[in-house]
């Protein structure tokens, strides 16, 4: 292993870092970590810390780190067939087998799986397609995408756009036109305390009735959203969004793209979170948890609907025009095999639900009392906690303060990883689910105790 002040001046040389300070970087203000080695829950760096991974890697690793089972599968498909396309009818073993066991496991009305290699590109494929589809309906106007605020759906060109985060746009001239923004459903955020949830779905429903109303349906192709918002503050939808939206959806003939890049397999306690919210998509994107993080992999899951007109599409053009080299890569596929059957074997979607109300109640005793916490929330192993200034009155803290990242970073000196959501003062976890319940004690008890160095 090279040294490590080696490696930190080749970090800072060489490497440019994904959604990083470059200019604090470069001037060695930012903390550099060389991660060496994991195990189940735990993460290890080169300076001999040993860290309680609360955040899953991107809230990917769902299965935990070290699993030899997946990592024999991905040697033996290295030495069998490294890689061979998929293109004009090719595939592989791991490949076809995959596309069965994911479409065994999905929600219904679902047709086929086409292959990317992760959820931001997968989200570019389901754009495309929604594209195609309304072309070879005769109907080229009908081509607008509305997301949400608060959204997060990658960082591509088209994806980048419909994630409703300013920092994901701010000078990169995004969002490109054709993408539409409506209101988050996030409750606790809402602007009149005294409104009931109830209230809250209907106005939400009413606002995306006005945007449908103002753009005109017939210029709006498809609806995409996280069954639970991931990025933009880990909230799960108030009781009865998803069927009030839907059946706004399907009255003006709009689709639904359910993005369950964070949700599939198992994250919420269900395989998919559109069954959990009663979500029925025309497509489902799928990444993170399909090989958990073992290999880069994503999927466009394309329902009935969809698939129909997709064949019509090529009897009529020829062969469809997209692909990638490296779509349902062997060595990604047979990851997610491999991935797949260790859910299953340890049962793992429902250990998922399990530990997450545990880690929840643990946080609610931990921390309920305090007056800074203002909303402790999550389905499954996807939790928040939500800091405010005061409590009565749920005032926010001004940003520029720093508060969420402050105790993010009083947690790691305690061993623990959270991670500070971009847009308010919000501490997310999502571990994997094999976290026992003495690690979701401490991540609470930890946690109280960052709180309280920082806040008192
Ligand atoms: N969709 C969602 C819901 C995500 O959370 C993410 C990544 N965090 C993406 C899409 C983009 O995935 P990737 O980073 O693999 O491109």
């Amino acid at each position: 292993m090279l040294k490590n002040t080696q490696l930190e001046d080749w970090d800072r040389e060489n490497f440019f870092h994904p959604s990083t300070h470059l200019a604090e970087f470069a001037r060695g203000n930012l903390a550099q970590r060389v991660i060496t080695t994991a195990s189940g829950c735990h993460i290890e760096d080169s300076a001999g810390n040993r860290l309680l991974d609360g955040f899953a890697g991107l809230y990917c690793v769902n299965v935990g780190y070290g699993r030899p089972e997946i990592a024999d599968a991905i040697a033996a498909q290295a030495r069998e067939l490294a890689y061979y396309h998929a293109y004009v009818g090719h595939g592989t073993e791991a490949s076809i087998t995959l596309s069965k066991m994911i479409l065994d496991r999905a929600p219904e009305g679902m047709s086929k799986v086409y292959f990317g290699l992760g959820g931001s590109d997968a989200n570019e494929t389901n754009v495309k397609l929604v594209w195609y589809y309304n072309n070879i309906r005769g109907l080229p106007e009908k081509k607008k995408i509305i997301s949400r605020w608060r959204g997060y759906h990658g960082s591509g060109l088209m994806t980048g756009s419909l994630t409703g985060l300013e920092a994901f746009q701010k000078k990169f001239d995004l969002p490109l036109d054709r993408v539409l923004h409506t209101d988050a459903p996030y409750y606790f955020r809402r602007k009149d305390l005294d409104q009931s949830e109830a209230d809250f779905v209907a106005q939400c429903v009413a606002s995306l009735e006005e945007l449908i109303a103002r753009e005109g349906a017939d210029t709006i192709a498809a609806f995409i959203g996280e069954p639970a918002l991931g990025t933009g503050g880990l909230v799960p939808p108030p009781a009865g969004y998803w069927p009030a939206i839907q059946e706004v959806l399907d009255r003006h003939d709009i689709l639904l793209i359910a993005d369950e890049v964070v949700t599939g397999f198992g994250r919420l306690g269900s395989m998919f979170g559109s069954d959990h919210y009663g979500m029925r998509p025309d497509l489902i994107t799928i990444a993170k948890g399909l090989t958990s993080a073992y290999a880069p992999l994503s999927g466009s899951i394309v329902g009935d609907k969809m698939w129909k007109v997709l064949e019509q599409g090529t009897d009529e053009n020829g062969p469809i025009g997209h692909g990638w080299t490296y779509s349902a890569h062997p060595i990604g596929a047979a990851a997610g095999v491999a991935n797949l059957k260790l859910i299953d074997e340890l049962d793992l979607v429902s250990t998922a639900g399990k530990v997450g109300a545990y880690l929840k109640g643990a946080l609610n005793d931990a921390l309920g009392d305090h007056a800074n916490v203002g909303d402790i929330r999550g389905e499954g192993l996807l939790c928040a906690v939500e800091l405010v200034e005061d409590r009565d009155s749920r005032s926010f803290f001004d940003p520029k303060k720093g508060v969420g990242a402050a105790v993010n970073a009083a947690l790691l000196s305690r061993g623990v990883i959270s991670r500070a959501m971009p847009q308010g003062d919000i501490l997310g976890f999502a571990p994997p689910f094999c976290l026992s319940e003495s690690e979701a004690d401490e991540i609470a008890g930890k946690l109280a105790e960052a709180v309280r160095e920082v806040l008192g």
